[in-house]
């Protein structure tokens, strides 16, 4: 088996069931031809940039859509509430190796085989 069907096979989920307790559903991957990441230009222009996979080098990725369930959140006594669809997630998985990072609209996480077991990722 190639490293990316090794990587893919041996998670019990193929992306986090759930985000920081937010049951996530995720769409079809397609292919994304910008990998990972946008970084400011000189001018300070958000540009696209081909970010080689850290783990082997491969710039082209799959990228896949999710999103969480919406819940108000009590974690500090602030109560916090979430768009009606919850948390706009943005998986990249390398297809070299199939290396995930998941952009939660704020940063970009890369992925631990722990986050695919039952009980998701955790910020
Ligand atoms: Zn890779």
């Amino acid at each position: 088996m190639s490293r990316f069907t090794n990587a893919v096979a041996s998670r019990p989920n193929d992306l986090p069931p759930a985000w920081d307790g937010l049951p996530v559903t995720w769409g079809e991957w397609t292919i994304d031809q910008v990998f990972l990441c946008r970084i400011s230009d000189d001018a300070g222009s958000v540009v696209p940039h081909r970010e080689p996979c850290p783990a082997c080098g491969a710039v082209e990725a799959l990228i896949c859509e999710g999103h969480t369930a919406s819940r108000i959140r009590r974690g500090t006594g602030n109560v916090v509430a979430f768009g009606a669809g919850g948390l706009s997630l943005t998986a990249y998985r390398c297809r070299g190796c199939g290396l995930d990072h998941v952009h939660d609209g704020t940063w970009l996480w890369q992925l631990d085989p722990d986050d695919y077991a039952g009980e998701g990722s955790w910020a």
